[in-house]
């Protein structure tokens, strides 16, 4: 198999692709073989005051266009992405690893959830509020925040983006992204799209580097007015804290610990087909992947079965051989991570059921694995695996199951299978988490909020509080 053409990245500053101003670059490899594919700009100080300068004069004529003329380039845009789902696809697979079908959805889910934002822009109201006296008229508006910082992850290049600039440029907010070092090429072609269906200048920028100079640099400078981050807690809340103390809006989307309750009246079959493909979606990198299975006694063996034989039929290779169903980790961290979680769950006497292992000796490969009896004090059952690795749990009682999900700080997915009204009241009053499926695999679609609690993050990425996010509320009153 040829490999196709991976392009250089380089920072977009003013709708011009420009080098660093120093020339420095980073290197990027490809997941699945472990080859340098090509090289990314690395801003500095020069680099990043552009790009602010930029947005702050992108903000000023972005603002003031209509919210038709917003949407219509933004329309514009999508459209485009999803003309090019292929091509991106391809570069988003050599950087990522995900197969290639996997790459294709997320690239046209982007461009979905652009057109939403476009139209739910249309859609920003504020109110008029009656005057005690009647010759005063009082308004509520709503007004963009301004710049907006935005910091993403590599394990969804395209979406990860999508969700924060859909809703930044609907409400007309400047958009400046720190997007990830491993991955650039399919976010510069993500905005290539903006740039080239009519954005005006500033309006959108794209940065790499070194991830905590520029976030030390971008979060208190004064033409940031919102930062918004998805990645890891103890990031997000060393993030959250820097822009707390420079009094900057803040949308933070952090790491998960997804429970997955399959209660004793489940649809076994449904249950094992939904949490199976969720688990290895992405090879497990997913903030909201189902992570911890608590399966009731009396149905687990069918269920621990149906998932330990869906584990052994994902063919695990290159993203871009078409029979693959699960590509490499992203990068050479996340094995080693693997790699320690199940050494941790041997030590504690699990039963590795299928995988538990690196495959190959080239690329970030680990078999997709399945582990019973995994204690509670292991670390696979405390900290967020972000990779492909099932660990199940038995229990007697619902509610056993319910304690065992709100036990952790993580509050973003929750998964339940049951056939049962009183269970569903039961987990849905009762599950700490900012969204929960049962009965269905995740459905995080633009229209409905998305995003977590407790140390999971705050606010939504979808439906219309993802908009409210980067508004500012304006009360005028006036008398004649
Ligand atoms: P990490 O915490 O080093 O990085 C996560 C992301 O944050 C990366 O994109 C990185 O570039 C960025 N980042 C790191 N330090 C930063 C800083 N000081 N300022 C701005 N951005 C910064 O972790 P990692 O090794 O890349 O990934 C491992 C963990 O991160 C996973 O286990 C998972 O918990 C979390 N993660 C979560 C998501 C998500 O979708 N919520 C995505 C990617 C990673």
């Amino acid at each position: 198999m040829a490999t196709p053409a991976y392009p250089d990245t380089r920072l977009l500053i003013a709708n011009e692709w420009v080098d660093a101003h120093d020339g420095k670059i980073l290197e990027v490899t490809n997941p699945a073989t472990g080859q340098v594919i090509g090289t990314v700009a690395h801003a500095g100080i020069v680099d990043l005051d552009r790009a602010l300068s930029a947005a702050h004069s992108g903000f000023t004529i972005w603002r003031d266009m209509s919210v038709y003329e917003r949407a219509d380039i933004m329309r514009r845009a999508a459209s485009m992405l999803r003309q090019r789902a292929d091509e991106i696809a391809t570069c988003l697979t050599l950087e990522n690893g995900k197969p290639l079908a996997e790459a294709k959805g997320e690239v046209k889910a982007g461009a979905e959830i652009i057109e939403w934002f476009a139209d739910e822009g249309r859609r920003v109201y504020g109110r008029i509020v009656p005057g005690r006296n009647t010759s005063a008229q009082q308004w509520v508006l709503k007004e963009p925040v301004g710049p907006v910082a935005a910091f993403t992850p590599w394990n969804f290049p395209i979406n990860q983006i999508v969700r924060k600039l859909g809703a930044a440029l609907a409400t007309g907010c400047s958009f400046l992204c720190k997007a990830p070092e491993e991955t650039p090429a399919s976010p510069a072609a993500l905005l290539s799209c903006f740039v080239e269906a009519g954005i005006p200048p500033g309006v959108v920028g794209l940065v790499f580097g070194n991830p905590a100079q520029i976030s030390e640099y971008l979060i208190p400078h004064r033409v940031i007015q919102k930062v918004t981050f998805t990645g890891s807690t103890v990031v997000g809340k060393q993030l959250a804290g820097l822009a707390g103390r420079h009094m900057k809006r803040v949308t933070m989307e952090l790491g998960g610990h997804a429970p997955v309750i399959v209660a004793e009246d489940a649809d076994i079959e449904l249950a094992v087909k939904v949490a199976s493909t969720s688990k290895f979606r992405n090879a497990g990198q997913v903030c909201i992947s189902p992570t911890r299975f608590l399966v009731h006694r009396k149905v687990a063996d069918a269920f621990i079965q149906g998932m330990t034989q869906y584990a052994q039929s994902l063919k695990v290779g290159d993203g871009l051989a078409t029979e693959t169903t699960m590509g490499p980790l992203a990068n050479p961290r996340r094995v080693v991570a693997m790699e320690d979680m199940v050494a941790d769950a041997r030590q504690l006497g699990a039963r590795i059921l299928t995988g538990g292992e690196r495959m190959g000796s080239a690329g970030n490969f680990y078999s997709p694995t399945i582990i019973a009896d995994i204690p509670l004090e292991s670390k696979l059952f405390n900290a967020e695996p972000f990779g492909p690795i099932a660990g199940v749990r038995v229990f007697d009682q619902l509610e056993e199951a319910i304690a065992e999900a709100n036990r952790l700080p993580y509050g973003l997915a929750a998964y339940a299978f049951t056939r049962s009204v009183r269970n569903v009241r039961l987990l849905s009053s009762r599950v700490e988490t900012g969204m929960l499926w049962i009965n269905q695999p995740s459905a995080p679609s633009a229209e409905l909020p998305f995003g977590g609690i407790k140390d999971s993050g705050y606010g939504t990425e979808g439906g219309p509080e993802a908009l409210e996010a980067y508004l500012n509320t304006k009360t005028v009153s006036v008398s004649s």
